[in-house]
Formats: structure tokens, sequence, C-alpha cells
């Protein structure tokens, strides 16, 4: 095995084990993480592989195949949060997590490489410290369950590495399963495995990574969140969760200007709170709409599900771009069951539920219409339901 060849050349010694976790795509259910709300991701065939071995002398050494940058050393002692920079932070946030949860991480020697690609919204990031958790956690003999890892792994990329980042994507990396997708309640996170065997129904799920990543997209997570959170406090929840779909229209009449004028200044302006606000609740019905027809068997019916969510998330939420309003328009007109940006938007990566046979031609349309409107190719190719995090040997 590959890794395994490498970590021996690297470090003089065979590891102790090898491990993998995937990325993931999310199927519906996008910024509602940070309401406490529904997500439906599932884990990819890509992965990030880690050979690693423990060590007792609190040295911690990580390697990645993918970075052209030799060994990183630290010490384990001597980590701290937002201390470091580089794509090391992951891993080593990890194991500043395990230890500060009091879990006894001595060290480690750690090579990896990953087939996830990078900065398209498929969560390459979680991917890398999932597999580093469940890593520590086997060879230390620390007995966590994948969602207490999960929480670590966040813990890591919020802490330690600096990124605002909801539950989701370590959570698909660690608990996700082959043929299914991940009901995700992010209030508690309760979950079921629903069903999602796409084969079985003649249909194929294609990512689109569109290659483009707008810098727009910086302040606007931390944006739709004051605004969301402006809301929940304007209606008198704790968080936007707590507003069932059935009660979104009163919801709506009640964020009056008047209401929101209360609240402090500047901030997000009524208007753009109750758009949020429609989002996150009809976002969170349409999470229990794909469960419900998954769960029947209608896979195609969630067809019209994604798309309408795109609509959401580009006209109320206004998190999707040119390029990702352009893939689901095309496939869409192309013959598809539907499609949706998927991720945080401006840029990243768009999901289309797509009959097998048709998959080709939708593909080449896009393809198409990308090159048409001078867009860089897209890179686009099926996403399997495949399994969370394991050990591979
Ligand atoms: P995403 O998680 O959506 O792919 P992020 O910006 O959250 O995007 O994470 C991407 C970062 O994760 C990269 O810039 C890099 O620091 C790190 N990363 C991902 N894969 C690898 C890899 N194979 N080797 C080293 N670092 C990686
Ligand atoms: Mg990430």
């Amino acid at each position: 095995m590959a890794v395994t060849d490498a970590f021996r050349e690297l470090y003089g010694y065979a590891p102790e084990g090898v491990w993998a976790a995937p990325g993931r795509v999310n199927l519906i259910g996008e910024y509602t993480d940070f309401n406490d709300g529904f997500v439906m991701p599932l884990a990819l065939p890509h992965t990030a592989v880690a050979a690693v071995a423990r060590r007792a002398d609190g040295v911690l050494r990580v390697h990645s195949a993918d970075v052209d940058q030799g060994v990183v050393e630290l010490a384990v002692d001597e980590l701290a949060p937002r201390s470091g920079s580089g794509w090391a932070v992951y891993p080593a946030g990890v194991v500043w997590a395990l230890r500060e949860a009091g879990h006894p991480v001595t060290g480690a020697d750690i090579h990896l490489g990953s087939t996830v690609p990078t900065g398209a919204g498929l969560s390459s990031s979680a991917a890398l410290e999932v597999v580093t958790a469940l890593a520590l956690n086997d060879l230390f003999g620390l007995g966590l369950g994948g969602d207490e890892l999960a929480v670590l792994a966040q813990r890591a990329e919020n802490a330690f590495a600096g990124v605002p980042c909801g539950i989701m994507d370590q959570m698909a990396s660690a608990c996700c399963t082959e043929g299914h997708a991940l009901f995700l309640d992010t209030r508690d996170l309760t979950r079921r495995q629903v069903p999602f065997d796409l084969p079985a129904h003649d249909l194929q799920l294609l990512v689109v990574d569109t290659r483009v990543k707008h810098a727009l997209g910086d302040g606007a997570y931390a944006q739709r969140r004051a605004g969301c959170e402006a809301g929940a406090r304007a209606l008198g929840v704790r968080t936007l969760r707590e507003i069932p779909y059935a009660q979104l229209p009163d919801a709506l009449g009640r964020l009056s200007d008047a209401v929101i004028s209360r609240e402090e200044h500047p901030g997000p302006q009524a208007e753009e709170i109750r758009r949020y606000v429609r989002h996150v609740v009809s976002d969170n019905h349409r999470v229990e709409r794909t469960i419900a027809l998954l769960d029947a068997g209608d896979l195609r019916a969630v067809g019209p599900v994604l798309t309408e969510g795109h609509a959401s998330l580009r006209d109320d939420l206004r998190v999707s771009c040119t390029e990702l309003d352009l893939v689901v328009a095309t496939a869409n007109a192309a013959g598809a069951l539907g499609a949706r940006m998927t991720g945080g938007g401006f840029g990243g990566s768009a999901v289309v539920l797509v009959e097998q046979d048709a998959a080709d031609r939708v593909a080449k349309e896009v393809k198409d219409a990308f090159a048409a409107a001078g867009h860089t190719a897209p890179r686009i190719f099926p996403a399997v339901p495949s399994g969370g995090a394991r050990r591979v040997r």
C-alpha cells in the first residue's frame, strides 16, 4: 500500500496501521447547521488515508503526500490554538483537541494522502481531521465513538485552525454508511442512515465542482449567521430550528421592521433577516420531505426538492453565484431530475440528480455551457454514497 511504503521511507520504520476517512457532499439542508437544524450529507468514495504510529516522547510529526513541504515536526505540549498555519493545523488541531479533552495522546508519526478535491466544498479538511482522530482513537485505545470524534475534530477546526464551521462535515466523514445518506439533527446529533441506493434505481448524483471560489464568500457566512441569530432573537426562540414549517408565514409576519428595529445596529436589516429565516425554516422542511421520499423509495421525486432548495439559496439566502446557477439551469434544461448548489456557495460544487443513462449527456451540456460562457472547465464526477471513517489495515 502506497501510504505504508511512503511512511516507511519517511520515518524509517513501519506504521502501526492505516485509516481512511471520506470527503462528503451535502444532499440537502444548507446553512441549517448553525441554526440547530437538519442536514443530509453522504460520504464520497474519495478519502484521506493516513498511515500512523504512536510516539511516547511528545513529538508529533506530520507529512502529506499532496503538499510540497517536508515533515512538519511539533511538540504536543506546545500546541496552542491559532498558533499554526498551513495544512498541518488540521491534524495538529486534532491532537490538541484530544489532549485538551484529557486524552493521553503522547505523540505520533503520521503520513497521509488524500483523493478528496481540496477547496471544492467537499470537506477535504474534515477528512484530514477525522482520519487523524480515528487513528489516534484506535492506537491510544481512547474508546471514543464516531460522534465524539467528530465533535473533537470540529473543535480542532473551529478553535485551533480558526475556521468557523458547523458539525456536518466531521459527522458525515465519521458516521456515514455505504448506500445511505446521513440524516443528522445538529441540535443533539441524533441521526439516522436513510437508504439512498442510487445504482439500484438507475440514478446518479453528479458532483459538479465549478473550480471557482469567490472572495465574496468570506464575510457572507458571518453575515448570514448574524442575520439568523437576530431573526431567532426577534422571534423569541433560541434558534430558528424551533420554528416549525407550518408557522413560517406567521413568523415572517411577526418579523416586522418594528420588531427588528429593537435589535442592535448596524446589523442585517429586516428584509434580509426575513429572507434568511424563510430559507432556514424551508430548508429544514426540505430535509424532512427528502427523508420521506427516500423512505418511500421515490428517489426521483427528490430532484425537484433539490431545485427548490437551490432557488432558496439563490434568492433568499443569496449565496449562489453565476457558475452555480449555470450548472443548475443547464442541468435541468438538459433533463436532470433536479440540481442545487451544495456547501457554502459563492463557488465550490453543485449536485445534480440524473437518470444513469442521461448522466453523460447532462455532464457534457454543463461543460459546453461553461466553455461557452468562458468559465474554467468544471470537474464532474458521480457521488456514490460511501462508507465513513474506518481502519483499512
Ligand atoms: P474543503 O474542506 O472544502 O476542501 P477547506 O479550505 O476547508 O476546503 O480545506 C482545504 C485545506 O485542507 C487545504 O488548503 C489544506 O490546508 C488542507 N488539506 C486538504 N487535503 C489535504 C492534503 N491531502 N494534504 C494536505 N493538506 C490538505
Ligand atoms: Mg473544510
